[in-house]
């Protein structure tokens, strides 16, 4: 416990924002949540919404962050980012928010390695379709590690990258792995005709619009 304690206090995390609020995607969709969304990605997604997590932020000690998410007095906490894995110091984020007793979950690019994530947490990991500019960078590898605690969300911009997810969903076998959620892209992809595909193919997926931006459009800290 003391070599935690000092874990705690040595570890610092570069940390963009805390907030209350509800979650706006994944089976947790309405949920009242804490997110701490930790600073930097390496990826360049062409219509990433959370650019300004990119860069800034302060310091922060892992005890701090973890004081700052108890008094918020909420049960689910969500580690987003930017990229939190990539920061080394998030792993032990996520343990040390398990070990406090909340129900944890990490939303992921799907670039890196997921292999040293707290089996407590719920991975919500992304598949990078072409549309998003950085279809390159999936780490296929990833998928073998997922179980059904996780999701694997798709972001599509158009008709060719539902295809592709398409594509992805029979060659990876996902949804007898853990919960697939396919999402428009915010303005670029009509809602109702990613609907109709779906239902068309009968893809055994989850269709989901992010509810925040429903209820709070684009604002920060909602
Ligand atoms: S991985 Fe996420 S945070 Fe990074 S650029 Fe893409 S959408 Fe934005």
């Amino acid at each position: 416990m003391a070599d935690q304690e000092n874990v705690s206090r040595s570890t610092t995390l570069r940390l963009s924002e805390i907030f209350a609020s509800l979650q706006g995607e994944s089976t947790r969709v309405g949920l009242p949540t804490v997110f701490v969304r930790l600073t930097g990605c390496p990826l360049r997604c062409t219509w990433c919404d959370t650019a300004y997590a990119f860069k800034g932020g302060e310091s922060v000690s892992l005890e701090s962050v973890l004081e700052d998410v108890a008094s918020h007095g909420l049960h689910s906490v969500c580690v987003t980012g930017g990229e939190p894995l990539a920061q080394t110091a998030c792993l032990p984020l996520l343990t040390a928010l398990c070990d406090a007793g909340h129900s944890v979950s990490l939303e992921t690019s799907g670039a890196l390695d997921i292999s040293a994530v707290d089996p407590r947490v719920s991975r919500i990991m992304d598949l990078k379709a072409p549309g998003s500019g950085e279809s390159a960078r999936n780490r296929f590898e990833n998928i073998a590690l997922l179980n059904a605690r996780d999701e694997i969300k798709m972001v599509l911009a158009d008709e060719a990258d539902y295809d592709w997810a398409k594509a992805r969903i029979a060659e990876y076998d996902l949804a007898a792995r853990c919960t697939v959620l396919l999402s428009p892209v915010a303005g670029k992809l009509d809602p109702a005709r990613l609907a109709e595909w779906i239902v068309r193919d009968r893809l055994p997926v989850r269709f989901q619009l992010q509810l925040h931006k429903v209820l709070w459009q684009d604002a920060r800290g909602r």
